[in-house]
């Protein structure tokens, strides 16, 4: 349907215009504008269509052709209305610069990055600035003293090529280096448009210094009739299978900036003879503002890795603790345990581990609740930790009510008289426990210390620490006892000590 009315709208320009003999009658200049008004409403049903993230370059496209259309309009308005102190032409040529902005706009931003608000704000400052510049140079050229020089129009016609071919060339790269199939589809869409309109100008400006034959308007059709059915129709299937690398598709996000501020320096060379302080500030600004643009994002990047690293070491805090206690856990103790094991292999300074475990605890949480028994884990936990143990030791909740400690370095007499000095601090509690003969909280503890003969691998130790309390259990708990080495429950190796 669409395409029905296109081809006759184009086919009415050619003939409207053919009728009246030139290109810049009113009725095909209508018939023109008709043609980029259907362009607009094709992009425009694409940006109601995306998804949020990608309708601004969509809204930008449609506002790029709008300006076209703009432009148009009031040359049409000139022919209609006759443009006796050059208003209007003036006019049309702040809007043709104006077509610029949207184009780099939607060329050069990395939409996918949530980049800084000041990154954004400069990129619009210095477009507004290339907007100002380009007016300059096209009144200075074509409505000065200078207008008169056929120089000067070529001047400004290289000047167009480039800057419209600049742009193409833009959104073919961008095509190249987008992962996801929709912003390959704008892309394509845009670079399609900008490629056709960008050649089609080239021809159009030539022809135009001899003189516009009648069919010279149709060619300004071309390209809108173009971003029409390819905004319409289905995508091409490589577009769908094509995908960049991460790699190149980084290079290719990092690398669209610098291309602004690069157009922008040669704009401000080609410009320069013409206003030379506007160009130097125009050329100046782009290379400072992509410096800050480096420094902003540089900037975000470093405060970004810092909060990484806050939270990976959060992470690892909580992945290696008992999140009821906040000691150290099972996994921790068993790393701490090995590594302690293989220091004492490596130096013969040995190291002992001692088995906790709180006594008659189902009957404290049966006469007092779970509750209570929870905040006694905590309290025990908290004794234990602060009882005399030193920074490379380690305390962990081997599960339940049962805890362990790690000691580095420390043969079974001093770690006996660490176990005896532990019972004694959990007794200085005087955590009434009714259920229990004694009357208060109390723990027995089994120690086992490191020899020649002990394997590296933590099991065998914990065995052993494990079968000492046993037998403090067995021989009447608020105690500790030394395992004898072979793992075997009926021999200690130390008496029974009472603390
Ligand atoms: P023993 O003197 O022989 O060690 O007797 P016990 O009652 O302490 O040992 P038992 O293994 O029979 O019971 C251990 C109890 O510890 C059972 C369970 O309800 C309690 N327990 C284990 N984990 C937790 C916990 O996280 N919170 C609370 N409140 N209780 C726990
Ligand atoms: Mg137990
Ligand atoms: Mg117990």
């Amino acid at each position: 349907m669409q395409v029905v009315l296109l081809i006759v709208l184009l086919t009415a320009h050619l003939a409207l215009a053919h009728w009246y003999g030139h290109t810049e009658a009113v009725l095909p200049q209508l018939a023109m504008l008709a043609v980029q008004g259907m362009a607009v409403w094709a992009v425009f049903t694409r940006y109601r269509r995306s998804p949020s993230l990608i309708r601004l370059p969509w809204l930008l496209l449609a506002l790029a052709v709008l300006m076209q259309m703009l432009w148009d309009s009031t040359n049409v308005l000139a022919t209609v209305l006759g443009d006796k102190g050059g208003y209007l032409a003036a006019l049309a040529t702040v809007l043709s610069a104006l077509y610029v902005i949207p184009c780099m706009f939607m060329s050069t931003r990395l939409f996918t990055q949530h980049e800084p608000r000041t990154v954004v704000a400069l990129d619009l400052v210095l477009l507004c600035m290339v907007a100002a510049l380009v007016y300059q140079f096209f009144i200075t050229l074509l409505s000065g003293p200078l207008a008169s020089d056929p120089a000067s129009i070529y001047v400004v016609v290289y000047l167009a090529d480039a800057i419209d071919f600049s742009l193409a060339a833009m959104a073919i790269l961008r095509l190249f280096g987008a992962r996801s199939f929709r912003w390959r589809f704008f892309y394509y869409v845009a670079s399609a448009y900008l490629l056709v309109n960008a050649s089609v100008a080239c021809i159009y400006n030539r022809v135009e210094m001899h003189g516009l034959p009648w069919w010279a308007g149709s060619l300004i059709d071309v390209p809108h009739a173009l971003l029409l059915v390819v905004a319409l129709r289905q995508p091409p299937r490589w577009l769908r299978t094509y995908r960049p690398s991460l790699g190149v598709s980084q290079t290719i996000g990092s690398f669209a900036p610098i291309l602004l501020a690069m157009m922008v320096v040669m704009l401000g060379i080609s410009t320069s003879r013409i206003n030379f302080v506007l160009s130097l500030l125009v050329g100046a600004a782009a290379v400072l503002f992509y410096g800050l643009r480096v420094a902003f994002i540089q900037s975000r990047h470093i405060d970004q890795q810092r909060a990484i690293d806050l939270s990976t070491w959060r992470l690892e805090q909580q992945v290696g603790r008992d999140p009821l206690t906040g000691i150290a856990n099972r996994a921790t103790l068993d790393t701490r345990l090995r590594e302690v094991l293989e220091e004492g292999r490596s130096t013969g300074c040995f190291g002992s581990l001692l088995m906790i475990d709180i006594d008659y605890f189902k009957q404290y949480n049966d006469s007092l609740g779970h509750i209570a028994g929870d905040a006694c884990l905590i309290q025990v936990a908290g004794a234990l930790s602060r009882s005399q143990v030193r920074a490379r030791d380690l305390v962990a909740r081997y599960g339940g009510e049962e805890f362990a400690i790690v000691l580095v370095d420390t043969n079974a007499e001093v770690a006996l008289e660490v176990a005896r000095r532990l019972v004694t601090a959990i007794e200085h509690l005087q955590i009434a426990h009714p259920a229990c003969p004694l009357g208060r909280l109390s723990i027995s503890i089994g120690v086992a210390t490191q020899t020649e003969q002990t394997p590296i691998d933590p099991v065998a130790m914990l065995d052993q620490a494990d079968h000492a309390l046993y037998r403090a259990k067995r021989n009447g708990r608020n105690r500790f006892e030394a395992a004898t080495g072979d793992a075997d429950p009926s021999s200690a190796l130390y008496g029974a000590s009472n603390a």
